[in-house]
């Protein structure tokens, strides 16, 4: 069994799958994937419902990029369906575009619009991004005033529902800079030149990047019943034995120590399908909720892939707290940004560094809120790093 492979990767989302696929079709390895859920695709993962719509299972995610060099990478694996995302926020009784822009400042203050979209433009210039933090630090008190009522319609009451805490004892300004104010009238969420989702979706797409002859995927398997580490030889057991191949490791670090200093937080979220009885519920993919519910934001799926049912598909989201010990809580969706965090992470990567052949990627292992796009090219760079040779 031991001898049967030359390559460990644990979990199959983005990193996992990614490190595999190259692995095994770049350096002829043979590669074992242990994946805990009983599905590969990690939080990417979707599947059809009874309704005939596509739905991602683990909330919406929605590709884009910049990089051709990851839309060349993925492009071996699926087809593309042309979709721009567009998010229009509840506030004030009134649907405004987010990320805020212009439209959006007409719609919430529309005596005072014109002249705060001129001071907008004058200061900043048309079609570019400014952080709610720039605007509540702005010199021009009339931009602080701005940028103050942005952040308690848009960001205050939202950030606290989705992260449990007050913006000033969190990394605020790294987690807001995804949503940046918009100076323009364009209101589609991302900008970036290749919006698509698979035309497959994205299970379909995972399927066939790890369909190569090499790859074993062995899912419902906990990993850290398989591996262990010895700390003293630095050295990655497997049944017990000594591995000497390479280890990717993509799941929570604080996990593969045994929880030695501490356990790192993470911010999890409770999903709440509903079916209804219409051909739209709303006008958008998704609808955020900062000020009002429970829940952060609905997303209708019927958008995304343009399906025609006469029914249709929402999610709500409920951002809760992550507990190991809960079954059916136990996704740690989000690494929780804040400076305490980062230092008790690091002290498990340290750990990870003393062993050669361990690589620690993705969203749990780096402890780091990548975007896909992101961890995908992350992912590309970590294997020609580590293993040597463009495709
Ligand atoms: N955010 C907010 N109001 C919004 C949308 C986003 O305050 O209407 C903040 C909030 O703190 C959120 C973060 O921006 O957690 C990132 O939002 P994004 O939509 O990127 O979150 P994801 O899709 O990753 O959950």
């Amino acid at each position: 069994m031991m001898a049967a492979f030359d390559a460990i990767v644990v979990g199959s989302g983005f990193a996992g799958s990614i490190m595999a696929e190259r692995l095994a079709s770049r350096l002829g390895k043979r590669v074992l994937v242990i994946e805990k859920r009983p599905h590969i695709a990690g939080n990417m993962y979707d599947y059809r419902d009874e309704n005939g719509i596509l739905v991602h299972r683990y909330g919406p995610h929605i590709f884009r990029t910049a990089s051709e060099r990851v839309l060349r990478y993925l492009d071996r694996f699926t087809g593309w369906h042309p979709y721009e995302h567009r998010v229009l926020a509840w506030v004030d009784e009134k649907l405004v575009p987010v990320p805020f822009n212009l439209t959006s400042l007409e719609r919430l203050l529309p005596d005072r619009h014109e002249e705060l979209g001129r001071l907008l433009v004058d200061t900043f210039g048309m079609d570019v991004k400014v952080p709610v933090s720039v605007l509540r630090r702005h010199e021009d008190e009339r931009l602080r005033e701005l940028g103050e009522f942005i952040f308690h319609h848009i960001y205050f009451n939202y950030t606290v529902k989705q992260w449990g805490d007050r913006p000033e004892n969190l990394d605020f300004d790294t987690i807001t800079a995804r949503v940046p104010v918009h100076v323009s009238h364009d209101d589609r969420y991302f900008q970036e030149p290749h919006q698509a989702l698979p035309s497959e979706g994205y299970t379909a797409m995972f399927e066939r990047m790890l369909a190569h002859p090499l790859i074993t995927v062995q899912l419902n398997e906990d990993a850290c019943d398989l591996l262990s580490l010895d700390l003293e030889r630095r050295q990655v057991l497997f049944h017990g034995e000594p591995f000497t191949g390479d280890v990717i490791y993509t799941g929570p670090l604080d996990e593969l120590f045994g929880y030695c200093f501490g356990e790192l937080p993470y911010r999890s979220l409770r999903f709440k399908l509903e079916t209804h009885e219409m051909e739209y519920f709303q006008p958008t993919g998704t609808v955020n909720y900062p000020n009002t519910e429970r829940f952060t934001r609905i997303t209708e799926f019927k958008h995304m892939m343009r399906e025609k049912p006469r029914k249709t598909t929402i999610m709500k989201e409920y951002p809760q707290e992550y507990d190991r010990f809960q079954p059916g809580k136990d996704v740690p969706y989000y690494p929780i940004p804040k400076d305490a965090n980062a230092e008790l992470y690091e002290r498990y990567a340290a750990l990870a560094r003393g062993f050669d052949k361990l690589v620690i990627l993705g969203r749990l292992a780096e402890y780091r809120y990548y975007d896909m796009n992101n961890i995908i090219l992350h992912s590309l760079e970590t294997f020609d790093r580590r293993f040597g040779g463009l495709e």
